[in-house]
């Protein structure tokens, strides 16, 4: 993979800067996107680059607005000529019961989880397939596969993005572009932390009861998956052995949904 440039929505935090981690550790050239203070970006690229001697672009593309959302893809395209890796991580929730859950947030929750998402497969597959060669890698969730109450349009966007995954799968199946998903269950991250605030704000318990409660609810393994573990699973789905895993939804949810 040395050499190979990714593109990792989403990645100035949480499991986005996992996998650019791994990746990063591959050889592959880095495209950060998300939000951050500057300087804490700053230094983000630098300690990447200098950890990995690979070079590290960050390009600040609000992702909330799919129609704008491709520019990402043309800038990287633009500094590096190609790209050849694209993980789609960038994501955010909401959690309400359905009468009370706004609609735009429905609309933010769809844009930046499923929509943005095609518009980043529909901006690099032309240049991919005139290279003979592409990773995508879009996050999902276990809410991809199965529903939790108070997350309506969380949950439709993932079973959204699952299912476009497998298209994209079928439409690149005779060429050397794979298109799967990855299934994290429950991983600690400031996406998870602050629903464990919100969580402790109603029940009135500490963080560390809340967070224990959390993962017993649903998480059969008690623990966390980690940022390291999906960035592994990423290197592997970018690699040769992977290349005839196509369309899969893979889950990594200490038995989740094995329920
Ligand atoms: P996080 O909040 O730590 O990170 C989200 C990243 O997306 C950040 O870098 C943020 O800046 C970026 N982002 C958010 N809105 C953006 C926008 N409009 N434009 C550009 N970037 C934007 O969250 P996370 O937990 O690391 O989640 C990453 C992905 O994993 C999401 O798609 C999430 O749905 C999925 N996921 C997370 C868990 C979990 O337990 N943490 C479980 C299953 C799936």
């Amino acid at each position: 993979m040395n050499g190979k440039v990714a593109v990792i929505t989403g990645s100035t935090s949480g499991i986005g800067l996992g996998i650019a981690e791994r990746l990063g550790a591959q050889g592959c050239h880095l495209v950060l996107n998300g939000f951050g203070e500057t300087e804490q970006i700053r230094a983000l690229q630098h300690r990447l680059k200098e950890t990995y001697g690979v070079q590290v672009s960050y390009i600040p593309v609000d992702l909330s607005v799919p129609a704008q959302s491709s520019q990402l893809i043309t800038k990287a395209e633009d500094e590096f000529g190609h790209v050849d890796i694209l993980v789609n991580n960038a994501g955010i929730q909401h959690v309400a019961p359905v009468e009370d859950f706004p609609i735009d947030q429905w609309q933010k929750v769809i844009d930046i989880n499923l929509t943005t998402p095609f518009a980043l497969m529909k901006a690099v597959l032309p240049r991919m397939r005139e290279r003979g060669w592409g990773r995508i890698v879009n996050i999902a969730s276990v809410h991809g596969l199965i529903a939790s109450a108070q997350k309506s349009a969380y949950v439709s966007a993932k079973h959204g993005l699952i299912g476009l995954t497998k298209v994209v799968a079928l439409e690149t199946a005779r060429t050397p572009i794979t298109c799967n998903a990855i299934c994290p269950g429950w991983v600690l991250t400031p996406l998870v932390e602050k629903q464990i605030q919100e969580r402790v704000a109603v029940s009135g318990r500490s963080f560390e009861e809340e967070k224990k409660a959390l993962l017993l609810e649903k998480q059969p393994s008690g623990e966390f998956a980690s940022v390291e573990q999906l960035g592994g699973l990423v290197v592997y789905l970018c690699s040769p052995d992977a290349a005839q895993i196509r369309g899969a939804a893979m889950t990594v949810d200490g038995g989740w949904t094995i329920q």
